[in-house]
């Protein structure tokens, strides 16, 4: 046990800005000389160079995570009578954008390891209705994807990839986000690319879904105020794309060390993990987990949250409820014991934290406050 106390936070990203600040704010006054703030050229810039990092031909910038989901259904061209299949362990926006565009979201379970859309269950709630599947690669881990692909393709089911946690990590040498018909990313400002607001971002290799999905961040207009669709206003701003450029060249860097720390966190808690205290988060061979969360199981977890909070040391639950659990979902029927290991995972998760300029020091300060209020 350390003697003197160290506090981390679940999250600090002023030590971020420290490291980049001059040339963050000179890029942002640049944008103010410019007066130029909506789709202007750090926006096309951005769609560039990020779809060049990708590996993908089209890249829309959009202005949030759950615009970007929404967009994404908006252009597939889903609404009431449409099922769309979610996992139940997720963010609610998954769920969330599918319900506000009248169609129904349909609650899958997950794999305990992964946190994952178990394929199998995916499977067994496809119907004649079903149009889409959302798999959400939750914590920075990729989901099950040749699997998922593989049910989908032989259903004519399409596949919505909920990247938003996960920009930068790689299934089978593709990154996160490439594999669907369509990727959604959040730039919030905690995610592992974070804007200065609310900005996102979608994805797809096809070149007329791309033009449908810029037509539509724009009221559906083309040409300038001609309509031929119900668009909506889900444009990124100048000073976003600006931000968002200069952290896009940190990405790797970033990723890199979230993954350092988190193998560290593996060493100093072997122990509670072979005493079977503590469950790690998995790594699989040819992934590349990116640890937007690095997010370990316990029994009486809010027990040892409120122990590791007395001692100064941030976590989260990332979730509480599963999807099919909210309220806003009840006329639904979903029912306790539909996904158990989604209701499981929402009892035993506990984020702790990995940011990548966290210190030595305070990584061995968390696992040591995890060793002592899970004892
Ligand atoms: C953050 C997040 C979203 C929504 O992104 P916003 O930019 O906050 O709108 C959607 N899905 C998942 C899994 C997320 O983590």
């Amino acid at each position: 046990m350390a003697t003197t106390r160290t506090a981390v936070p679940l999250l600090n990203l002023t030590r971020q800005f420290s490291a980049m600040r001059e040339e963050l704010l000179a890029e942002v006054a640049k944008v103010f000389e410019t007066q130029r703030f909506i789709l202007g050229e750090n926006v096309a810039a951005f769609e560039t160079e990020i779809a060049r990092y990708l590996g993908t031909p089209h890249a829309i910038g959009v202005s949030s995570g759950t615009d970007a989901l929404l967009v994404a259904l908006m252009a597939l061209g889903l609404g009431p009578g449409d099922e769309v299949i979610v996992p139940a362990f997720s963010f609610f926006a998954t769920a969330g954008v599918v319900a506000r565009l009248g169609a129904t979201p349909v609650f899958a379970d997950i794999e305990p390891e992964s946190f994952n859309l178990a394929p199998e269950s995916f499977a067994s709630k496809v119907t004649s209705r079903t149009r889409a599947v959302i798999p959400v690669h939750l914590y920075g881990r990729c989901a099950a994807m040749e699997e998922i692909l593989e049910i989908a393709a032989r259903r004519g089911i399409a596949v919505v990839e909920d990247a938003c946690q996960a920009i930068g990590a790689k299934r089978g040498g593709a990154f996160a986000g490439t594999l669907g018909k369509i990727g959604a990313y959040s730039f919030f400002p905690t995610k592992n690319l974070g804007a200065a607001g609310d900005a996102g971002l979608v994805t797809t290799a096809d070149a007329a879904l791309a033009g449908r999905l810029r037509d539509l961040r724009v009221h559906g207009m083309n040409p300038k105020y001609f309509h031929s669709e119900i668009g909506g206003n889900f444009r990124l701003d100048e000073l976003q794309a600006a931000v968002l450029r200069v952290k896009l060249r940190r990405l790797e860097t970033w990723n890199e060390a979230r993954r350092a720390v988190a193998a560290r966190y593996r060493e100093l808690l072997a122990p509670l993990v072979a005493s079977g205290k503590v469950g790690l988060p998995a790594e699989a061979a040819g992934h590349r987990h990116v640890y937007h969360q690095f997010v370990v199981r316990v029994r009486a977890r809010d027990e040892v949250r409120r122990r590791m909070a007395e001692a100064g040391i941030g976590t989260e639950v990332y979730y509480p409820v599963p999807l099919h659990l909210q309220k806003c979902f009840a006329p639904l029927g979903g029912r306790p014991g539909d996904c158990p290991e989604a209701e499981r995972a929402a009892q035993e998760v506990l984020a702790l934290p990995v940011w990548p300029e966290l210190l030595p020091e305070e990584i061995e300060a968390v696992a040591a406050a995890l060793a002592a209020a899970a004892a």
